[in-house]
């Protein structure tokens, strides 16, 4: 399989993290994708970088004027007088509908939903580059490759159209799903992440020509909080076209693959033809956020069990954070292909 990987996606380094309030190192680090790309080249496949395919297949997903905030905040935010070191919002409108400010630290809370999303000089371009490494995995499976592996960081399904938040700031797998759609492929996106993908599900949730579908720890008690329960099927054109898949807090093995041939199946009824797995790792056991206890041959079996389903699939990395096991897990899933 080939791996797309972008070494300017190492730039963007978060300083901090709130966790409960608690002031913490970020998990989302670039030491990951170290232990990815060691799995990477310890499997042999060739590891290649993304030509740049330009904005206009970003701004085919996320809006102008939030393209244009991601891109000159951190600049902005330097203008302003005893600003911190990196762009973090303080205040949010109730509803996105609401008016739409000039002022930088307005235009912060309006476009990022947490403060998971610290915006640094290198936050654009490292966000730049791993939505083109997933725009280029897509391409590659246009071109007749029958699977392709984007390694993507900083992530992408918290981001939605309009709003950076946990960690992410495109929306990597939804713009690798617009570029397949507009080809004219019918797209199921299966995100397996320990989080909800949230941004995702947003992006899409009134559209019925791309299907989304997501296995998570249970969001009542667990990041996104707000998003990712059962009863959120879609709405207008979308109705029908998401499915959520949470599991209660430690669920195993066994549960989580019962979900995902739930997930499964709802793909196939749906008559996709080609599959975007947003491939997050963090619900394994020795994860740092402790949600699931999905095991290495777990996701071995999880591998085996999308891979079976015989659809062309462009993978993208999403979460799963420092532990000895980070890069197996991956291995362990490329493996089924
Ligand atoms: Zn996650």
């Amino acid at each position: 399989m080939i791996t797309v990987f972008d070494d300017a996606q190492r730039a963007h380094d978060p300083q901090f993290f709130l966790s409960s309030g608690a002031r913490k190192p970020c998990p989302e680090q670039p030491a990951r994708i170290d232990a990815l790309l060691g799995a990477v080249r310890r499997m042999g496949g060739p590891v290649v970088q993304a030509p740049d395919a330009g904005l206009a297949p970003i701004l085919a997903v996320h809006p102008a004027r939030y393209v244009t905030f991601l891109s000159g905040i951190y600049e902005r935010w330097m203008r302003i007088d005893g600003a911190s070191a990196e762009v973090i919002p303080n205040v949010h409108p109730a509803s996105r509908l609401d008016g739409y400010p000039l002022s930088a630290v307005g235009q912060a809370g309006f476009h990022m939903t947490d403060t998971s999303c610290p915006i640094s000089a290198q936050t654009w371009g490292a966000a730049y580059a791993s939505a083109q490494t997933a725009l280029h995995a897509a391409d590659l499976v246009l071109g007749g490759e029958n699977a392709a592996y984007a390694l993507c960081r900083p992530p992408g399904h918290h981001a939605f159209a309009e709003s950076a938040g946990g960690f992410c700031y495109l929306n990597n797998s939804g713009i690798a799903a617009q570029r397949l759609t507009d080809a004219g492929r019918r797209v199921a996106i299966l995100d397996v992440d320990l989080h909800h993908g949230n941004g995702t599900q947003g992006m899409f949730y009134a559209r019925g020509d791309v299907l989304t579908v997501s296995l998570h720890a249970h969001p009542e008690r667990f990041y996104p909080f707000f998003w990712g329960y059962e009863g959120e099927f879609g709405e207008g054109a979308g109705l029908g076209a998401n499915l959520n898949l949470p599991l209660p807090r430690g669920t195993g093995d066994a549960g989580f693959l019962d979900a995902l041939a739930q997930g499964i199946e709802k793909v196939q009824a749906w008559g996709a033809d080609t599959l975007v797995l947003a491939l997050g790792l963090d619900a394994f056991e020795g994860d740092p956020f402790a949600g699931l206890s999905v095991t290495t041959p777990g996701f071995a079996a999880i591998g085996r069990a999308v891979a079976a389903m015989g659809l062309p699939v462009v993978i993208v990395q999403e979460g799963g954070y420092l532990c000895d096991q980070l890069g197996d897990n991956l291995e362990a899933v490329l493996r089924a292909w």
